[in-house]
């Protein structure tokens, strides 16, 4: 008689979140140098040899999505410029059981790589684009790019299923109307979905301050000034509160951390390039998944780490708790945002 094996435990953290969402990150270098991000002279970047295989990171999804989790995204640093991604997209796409695979990028290669990318199985693409403004774009960047990263957006459109195309607006205060509007006829006239984000101390600088968070709720006034729109029901698990304009054509959404913060809803993990696991993007600390996979550990003893990294998963961030907040010791692109 065959016994029936029953499927591992989803992975549930000690308030009652399932875990759905893992951001994986393949690189830690970058070919921008944004101002919330990086210094200008880039950071001290991981050897090769610390960064994870596509092996390594095909054997880790794999477990992943056998353990509960559903949606990959591929990030970075720029994940563009790991060289092969096609390849791992490939694998990865070929995972049963995962249902979204996608990719946050500058976009600053997608002109080359978009049709490679969707055709290997990539599900979704967000593109950090902070400014429709060529100056003001090469300021926030430090790189004059803004047409190649608009050229790389009119690639991705040739590819239905890479639709719908989102686009990711870090804001500040320095952030003007007329930025702002521009992103509302960007959402409108190509029907991308254009989401802003508030800045996160997670810059390498360690210049964050709330001083320089304009809330999305400052944006969305400064909108409804000169658009009608109506809220779109988020889905579950979803930072963005999205809203439609009222005539049709187009959609905006908010992603607030710092002033709305989704703790509560968070279902999601973050996996660096060097294999350290993160319960949050504000975490003190990692959970090492590669130097045991490197050493031969099986998939129980790796998923015991997992179940472990859960169990001990922040309740919530503490950026609006003055002293009780740590910076954590990773920027954003060490940890893959
Ligand atoms: N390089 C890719 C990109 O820029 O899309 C992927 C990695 S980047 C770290 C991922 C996202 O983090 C981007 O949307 C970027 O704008 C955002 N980001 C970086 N630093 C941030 C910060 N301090 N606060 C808020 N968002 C930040
Ligand atoms: Fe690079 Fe993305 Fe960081 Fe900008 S936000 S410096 S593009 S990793």
């Amino acid at each position: 008689m065959v016994m029936a094996v029953a499927p591992p435990a989803p992975l549930v953290d000690q308030f009652g979140r399932t875990i759905r969402s893992l951001r994986v990150s393949v690189t830690d270098r970058c070919n921008f140098r944004c101002l919330y991000c990086m210094p200008e002279e880039g950071l001290p970047w991981l050897p090769n040899t610390r960064l994870m295989t596509f092996d390594e990171i095909e054997r880790l999804v794999r477990l992943f999505v056998s353990l509960g989790i559903r949606e990959v995204r591929l990030t970075g640093g720029e994940p563009t410029l790991r060289a092969g991604l096609p390849e791992l997209i490939r694998r990865l796409a070929a995972i049963p059981g995962l249902e979204d695979l996608s990719l946050t990028t500058n976009g600053f290669l997608l002109k080359k790589l978009a049709g490679p990318l969707a055709e290997a199985g990539l599900r979704r693409v967000n593109v950090s684009l902070d400014s429709l403004d060529r100056a003001r774009f090469a300021q926030l960047t430090r790189r004059d790019a803004l047409d190649r990263v608009l050229e790389g957006l009119r690639e991705v459109e040739k590819y239905p299923t890479l639709w719908p195309i989102k686009v990711n607006a870090v804001t500040m205060p320095e952030m003007s109307e007329e930025d702002i509007l521009a992103f509302c006829e960007l959402a409108r006239s190509r029907a991308y979905v254009v989401r802003f984000l508030e800045y996160m101390p997670l810059d390498a600088a360690g210049n964050w301050d709330l001083s320089q968070v304009l809330p999305g709720a400052t944006v969305l006034a400064i909108i409804r000034r000169y658009y009608a729109l109506v809220p779109v029901p988020s889905r579950p698990g979803s930072t963005a509160r999205c809203w439609r304009f009222a005539d049709g054509r187009g959609e905006i959404g908010f992603i607030n951390p710092v002033t709305e913060p989704f703790c509560a809803e968070c279902n999601r993990l973050r996996l660096t390039a060097d294999g350290q696991l993160r319960t949050c993007l504000f975490s003190t600390g990692d959970w090492d998944l590669l130097t045991p996979l490197r050493a031969g550990a099986s998939d129980g003893e790796l998923t015991a780490i997992i179940r472990a990294a859960v169990a001990h998963k922040e309740k919530k961030h503490r950026i609006n708790e003055g002293a009780a907040f740590v910076r954590p010791n990773r920027s954003m692109s060490q940890i893959g945002g």
